[in-house]
């Protein structure tokens, strides 16, 4: 049985096929669920009881359980989910001045093992399903509906590296695109990798106007490597030759993310470094605040980050300085889950 959640309006028409049925059988389903809001196959409009029962037999309805909701100042609010198998994930609704923004986690823990990163500190447990990922954004809607808003954004960027999912990342993607189901626009998406080269190029024919970002941080593999244990299979050589192919293809703008930590990647040398690196693509920079948690790392102070920012900009650079939110609820990418967990020891 298969959680009715994962699978794409494409996929389903494929079951009705497969089962000698007409494919727009599949349309009606992808209504019952996302604008009638069923939670039963037996309550969607317009479907004989024979294909309900078959359904019923193939299907079943996932759920994930909000076990905490941590609400900031600035509207940013946090969730802590509880999977059915007890795993913990988060996701965080940010809120913007075009709309409501939902970062998704992707992975149950992560391996890539950043030095920067509270989800890293648990190693991965296991991939998310297409319909864990689609709850994390269909609950918060569900809830914003009741006020006639309505979730505009997703980023891909919580816990867990997407493109070490990327068959459930993309199935995902379709159906939050989808409009039968939380018609999200393609440009509203944003995927963000911490480098699987592999896997840029896989995107590239990947037929979504989806926006990729790179978790960059480091523009020389010196710096990088220590901090990125990914850059040790993926150099930034490699990273730059996937981009470039990826843009030949799509010609789509990149977004570089680049976390500002004091001392170590913040100085005008490494703004040097970082505008060489840069240059060579049609992209945006965006500086981001570090959220602080046990690690020891710090974040640059606002004055070195208007001075590299500055730099970037005389070098003619897109730059922006990513606005903080959150900072008041473990804001942190996987801080809540991993207090949890050590609560729960
Ligand atoms: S930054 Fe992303 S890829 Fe790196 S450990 Fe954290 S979740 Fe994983």
């Amino acid at each position: 049985m298969k959680s009715i959640y994962s699978v794409s309006r494409e996929s389903l028409e494929q079951y009705f096929i497969s089962k000698k049925m007409p494919k727009f059988r599949a349309t009606q389903v992808f209504e019952g669920l996302y604008k009638q809001n069923v939670n039963n196959l037996f309550d969607i409009k317009g479907l004989k009881k024979e294909v309900m029962v078959m359904l019923n037999e193939d299907f079943f309805f996932n759920k994930l359980d909000i076990i905490d909701k941590n609400e900031a100042e600035d509207g940013t609010i946090k969730y802590l989910y509880r999977l059915a198998d007890g795993s913990l994930i988060e996701t965080v609704l940010m809120v913007h001045n075009y709309g409501y923004s939902v970062c998704v986690s992707t992975q149950v823990g992560c391996n890539m093992g950043c030095a920067f990163c509270a989800s890293g500190e648990v190693k991965k447990i296991r991939d998310l399903t297409p319909d864990e990922m689609l709850l994390q954004v269909k609950i918060i809607n569900d809830d914003l509906k009741k006020q006639d808003l309505r979730v505009t954004n997703v980023v891909i960027m919580g816990i867990g590296e997407p493109f070490d999912n990327y068959e459930h990342v993309m199935e995902f993607i379709k159906i939050i695109n989808d409009d039968r189901a939380l018609e999200i626009g393609a440009r509203h998406i944003t995927v963000s990798t911490c480098g699987i080269s592999s896997k840029i190029y896989d995107f590239a024919s990947f037929p979504y106007q989806v926006n990729l970002a790179i978790s960059l941080h480091f523009a020389t593999n010196i710096k990088r490597s220590k901090y990125m244990r990914i850059n040790n299979t993926y150099s930034l050589e490699s990273i730059a030759d996937a981009l470039k192919f990826y843009y030949q293809k799509t010609n789509r703008r990149i977004t570089f993310e680049y976390i500002m930590l004091n001392g170590i990647n913040d100085s005008l040398e490494d703004a040097e470094e970082l505008a060489k690196f840069a240059s060579k693509f049609n992209c945006y920079i965006n500086l981001i605040p570090y959220n602080e948690t046990d690690n020891g790392l710090k974040r640059s102070s606002n004055e070195q980050v208007r001075k590299f920012f500055d730099y970037l900009k005389k070098k003619n650079l897109n730059v922006t300085r990513r606005r903080e939110q959150g900072s008041d609820i473990a804001a942190a990418c996987g801080q809540l889950r991993v207090n949890k967990l050590k609560e729960e020891l």
